[in-house]
């Protein structure tokens, strides 16, 4: 049963476990969108391992490209390999423009936090420079240096010692300003604010080695990043001649609309951070791209185990052919749009601050009412949407912000009934 599997990791394991937590069931298996847990319980699984698994549980045709791999190699560290050729070719192929061209590959191990760490690592070689400019909000990962470049500050506080020398600047959106929601009503230049504090002699940041951007936040809770704010953040980090960083690892691969969200955001980085949806079906993987010109690192400059994981090369191989084949960006875009239509309808409710989203990648933020704190109502929005069969995360500050991954080929009909669920566990959890 999930309760004696709840109770027994309870005594056994870390108390830092979260999952378990708010959603307190134990996993039996997957298939497509839908997850059985133990007791034979069925749900629609908006949670998709954090983003992870694109194209669903257990895809048939990624498991029997795995499972082909499987009696062939499986563990390759760097040495070169037919499936991490393909593998490398079909990431390639997956920029726009003549980035594929210009830019190279380093394959990190095996989490977004390592591929994070290894991109600030490398800019830091090539430019020579040691302070890094990072966005309040953000999220990077949860080793050291990771921590320190994301901005949650109750992370931080209990853990001394972490990378020095990050700096953080407000991140424009019109769903985080202090101005005001409204798109055009904001009075600050974030951007602006950035530039001057590097370019005043008396700003006190000298030249940083990377400035490290989300499009969309996720875990600060899916907060789009200001079109206008990013441009313009591209154009002061080329005339400064200060590589930028996007952090795709869960923009990445699909789940905005794009195989990238820089790309609709009409910008080219210096260096893009993928992983969670690489695989397609949960393999580890995680990598650098970069422009060629930062290629700076000197052979063992950094090294890693398990950077070479052939499973995982051979899913994601197949992810992006199916990806393609099955126009899945396309239907990204309009279960998208199918779930901005349902979802419309929440924002009438006093308890909801703001329903936004991009692609396949949704937040219903909620705000204090009746006396009730936002955290508290997108919890009980959670439970109540998870005993209607329907799993669901939370994020943003004090996790107010209910947040949907569903998978990236997910169907309308399961959309659809999902939305009601959502619905009317908001419509339930009000004051
Ligand atoms: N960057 C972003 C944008 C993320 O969302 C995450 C994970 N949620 C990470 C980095 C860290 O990835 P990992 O948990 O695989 O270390």
């Amino acid at each position: 049963h999930s309760a004696e599997l709840l109770a027994r990791q309870e005594r056994r394991e870390s108390a830092a476990r979260t999952y378990p937590r708010h959603l307190p069931i134990a996993l039996a298996e997957g298939r497509g969108s839908f997850v059985r847990d133990v007791d034979g319980n069925v749900f629609i699984d908006f949670l998709m391992g954090a983003g992870v698994l694109a194209l669903g549980h257990n895809h048939p045709e990624l498991v029997a490209a795995a499972q082909r791999q499987l009696g062939l190699l499986t563990h390759g560290l760097d040495f070169p390999t037919p499936a991490k050729d393909e593998f490398t070719a079909a990431q390639l192929s997956m920029l726009p423009g003549d980035l594929g061209r210009r830019m190279k590959v380093h394959f990190c191990g095996p989490t977004g936090a390592n591929a994070v760490e290894a991109a600030v690592k490398l800019c830091k070689t090539a430019t020579g420079r040691g302070e890094v400019i990072s966005f309040q909000g953000g999220f990077h990962g949860s080793t050291h240096a990771a921590m320190a470049l994301s901005g949650l500050v109750a992370a931080k506080e209990p853990v001394r010692g972490t990378m020095p020398g990050v700096h953080f600047f407000p991140y424009c959106s019109p769903s985080r300003c202090p101005d005001g929601p409204v798109p055009g009503t904001c009075t600050r230049d974030c951007a602006g604010q950035l530039e001057r504090a590097l370019t005043d002699p008396l700003g006190g940041i000298a030249p940083p080695a990377a400035v490290l951007l989300e499009l969309v936040q996720g875990e600060g809770g899916v907060v789009p990043a200001r079109p206008a704010f990013v441009r313009r953040l591209r154009a002061v980090t080329r005339a400064l001649d200060i590589p930028l960083i996007v952090d795709e690892v869960q923009t990445g691969g699909g789940r905005t609309g794009s195989w990238f969200a820089f790309e609709r955001y009409g910008i080219e980085p210096d260096v893009i951070v993928a992983s969670k949806a690489l695989s397609g079906l949960g393999l580890p993987v995680a990598l650098i791209l970069y422009d060629a010109r930062l290629d700076t690192w000197a052979p063992g400059a950094h090294i890693g185990t398990f950077r070479g994981n052939q499973l995982a090369f051979a899913a994601g191989t197949e992810t992006v052919r199916i990806v393609r084949r099955d126009g899945v960006l396309e239907n990204v875009r309009r279960r998208g749009e199918q779930i901005a239509d349902r979802l419309a309808r929440l924002a009438g409710l006093p308890w909801v601050r703001e329903v936004r989203g991009q692609g396949l990648m949704w937040g219903v933020e909620m705000t204090d009412a009746g006396g009730r704190p936002a955290g508290g109502i997108a919890a009980a929005v959670q439970s109540s949407a998870l005993r209607r069969g329907l799993i669901l995360e939370r994020g943003g500050r004090d996790d107010r912000v209910v947040r949907l991954l569903p998978p990236l080929n997910v169907g309308a009909d399961v959309v659809e009934d999902a939305c009601a669920i959502l619905l009317r566990a908001v419509a339930e959890c009000g004051p």
